[in-house]
């Protein structure tokens, strides 16, 4: 659905017809102060919940979520204009397996972990890690995912003890309401996941009413305002942001199944991923093989109504998107690109539809390959040399995910290393988000910090290093009682401790039993 905003209210519209599917209110700034605040209130009492007990509620989301699948994904391909068998693939698996992988492991992840100390423990000392959860999370999710990215997101902020406050894209509210209801109904407490709809005043009050962290996820450009007004608190900022990913296809590649890939790498979700193929470049030695399968299969693609279960490829999310895509791929054109099939909106459809496009002799410095285009636009580029086309995908301010296409795995790995980029897939593209154990997050300006994983469950919590000492009639060789014996002690220790050679080792003994007979005060 996509809302267009009245003053106060978003007015909701489906993007493959244009029907009008509601109005929902925008939350005012002090409403926003306010739910954190209440979430502050309630945080304690969450933060000592057993993690039995947060899995069984999660849980409980989980089987609401099986419960109503049909009715979950015509929700997502109603408001967001994509097919039902992406609401299922690529939101609601997802969501579950978060679940799913979250509710089993999140405690084994945050138990309390053993330092090493190595030869402090002679001293008695130990020291060890707990984790405890940051407080209230801010969560701003895009529109292109509204379940599968917030849910998982609420899913780990959750189970490490924190509340969470939901801030759904202006566009998927009803997705959001969906979310706030299945935590509702699963038995969450009241106030340890709040919901606050609205648009980016909303988000950017969010940001400034004193969470101690912040997930976002979206464009680079909001990213960027995100962190700024978040550094005037200090408030820390976990942020998932937009990508220009590359795919190399090397001369080894499997044809078939490479071309398969680019073209539903690039076309899933309407292009609106971000992680979508956005850039393919292929050995210039297999380039017309490739070129020419990649565009039969994308010419096969069926666009329509993302109701129908047989659609391939659905409607974008609203007209603003789908004219900075055609704006993409004129530009392209007017510096000599050739669009091989494609290339504009879909005229027969009511809807925002813009047809699958493949380009070839695009312009290196063209927008279509420095920007990123959330559209189903699909530029391939030979390339001559492994070195060339490792040096044009690393040429971007992105850096999100990359695939490589060979049967030489080694070879991929090498390269893979060489690569800037969080994830790369070897003969794999796009869906790493959906394996909840894998980290997800982007470098360069695709990110800060991770989502995911147990690295991610552990962006959730503060950590607090507990240090003992067992023998604490024993004084310290350091505290007070400075003398040019301490200085030659510590002399000893080192060579004792870190030299490599033993006869050093051997000399520095003396020190060491002298050192044990020195008073201290
Ligand atoms: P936007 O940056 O436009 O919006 C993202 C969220 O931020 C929305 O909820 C939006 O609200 C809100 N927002 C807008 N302005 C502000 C502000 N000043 N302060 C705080 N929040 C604000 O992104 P889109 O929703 O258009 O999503 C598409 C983008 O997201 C693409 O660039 C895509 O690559 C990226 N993305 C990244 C992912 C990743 O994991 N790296 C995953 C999915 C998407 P509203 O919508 O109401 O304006």
């Amino acid at each position: 659905m996509s809302c267009i905003e009245i003053t106060d209210v978003l007015r909701c519209i489906n993007p493959a017809t244009g029907e009008l599917l509601g109005n929902v209110r925008i939350t005012t700034p002090e409403e926003v102060h306010d739910a954190v605040a209440r979430a502050r209130r309630v945080f304690p009492e969450w933060a000592q919940s057993s993690f039995a007990e947060r899995r069984r509620i999660i849980l409980n989301v989980r089987q609401r979520i099986l419960g109503q699948i049909e009715e979950i994904a015509t929700l997502i391909t109603m408001e967001t204009g994509k097919p039902k068998v992406e609401a299922l693939s690529c939101d609601i698996i997802p969501a579950l397996e978060a679940i799913t992988f979250f509710a089993r492991k999140a405690e084994r992840i945050l138990k309390p972990q053993r330092i090493g100390l190595g030869k402090y423990h002679l001293l008695g000392r130990t020291s060890f890690l707990r984790f405890h959860p940051l407080g209230v999370i801010g969560i701003i999710a895009p529109w292109n995912f509204p379940l599968g990215i917030p849910l998982s997101q609420i899913v780990m902020a959750l189970m490490a003890g924190n509340v969470v406050v939901l801030k759904p894209s202006e566009h998927t509210p009803l997705v959001g309401f969906l979310i706030g209801e299945l935590f509702r109904t699963a038995g969450l407490p009241e106030g340890v996941l709040t919901l606050l709809q609205g648009d980016g005043s909303t988000g950017a009050a969010l940001v400034e009413a004193g969470v101690d962290k912040i997930i976002f996820t979206g464009s680079v450009a909001t990213g960027k305002k995100v962190a700024a007004a978040a550094a005037r608190t200090l408030t820390p900022v976990i942020l998932e942001l937009g990508g220009k990913d590359p795919m190399i296809v090397l001369k080894d590649a499997d044809l078939e199944a490479a071309a398969s890939a680019a073209v539903w790498g690039a076309f899933c979700n309407s292009g609106q991923v971000c992680a979508s193929v956005e850039r393919c470049y292929v050995d210039e030695t297999i380039a017309d093989q490739f070129i020419a399968k990649v565009v039969e299969k994308t010419r096969r693609l069926r666009q329509g109504s993302p109701d129908d279960p047989d659609v391939d490829v659905g409607a974008m999310i609203s007209e603003g998107q789908l004219r900075l895509v055609q704006q993409h791929v004129d530009e392209a054109v007017r510096r000599g690109a050739i669009v091989l099939c494609g290339g504009e909106r879909n005229r027969a459809r009511e809807g925002f539809f813009y047809q699958p496009t493949v380009l070839t002799d695009v312009d290196l410095e063209a927008t279509l390959l420095r920007e990123e285009t959330f559209g189903p636009v699909l530029p391939i580029i030979p390339f001559r040399t492994e070195e060339e086309a490792l040096r044009w995908a690393n040429d971007s301010p992105y850096g999100l995910t990359a695939s490589i296409w060979t049967k030489d795995i080694e070879r991929a790995k090498k390269l893979a290393a060489r690569i800037e980029a969080g994830t790369v897939m070897i003969n794999e593209c796009t869906y790493t988000y959906a394996l909840a154990q894998t980290p997800w997050g982007g470098i360069k300006s695709s990110g800060i910090g991770i989502t995911h994983s147990p690295l991610g469950l552990r962006e959730l919590v503060r950590l607090e290093h507990v240090h003992i000492n067992r023998f604490p009639r024993l004084k310290d060789f350091w505290w007070y009682g400075y003398s040019e014996e301490v200085y030659r002690l510590f002399i000893a220790l080192a060579r004792y401790f870190t030299s490599p050679s033993l006869i050093e080792k051997i000399r520095a003994l003396p020190w060491l039993l002298r050192g044990l007979r020195l008073k201290k005060y």
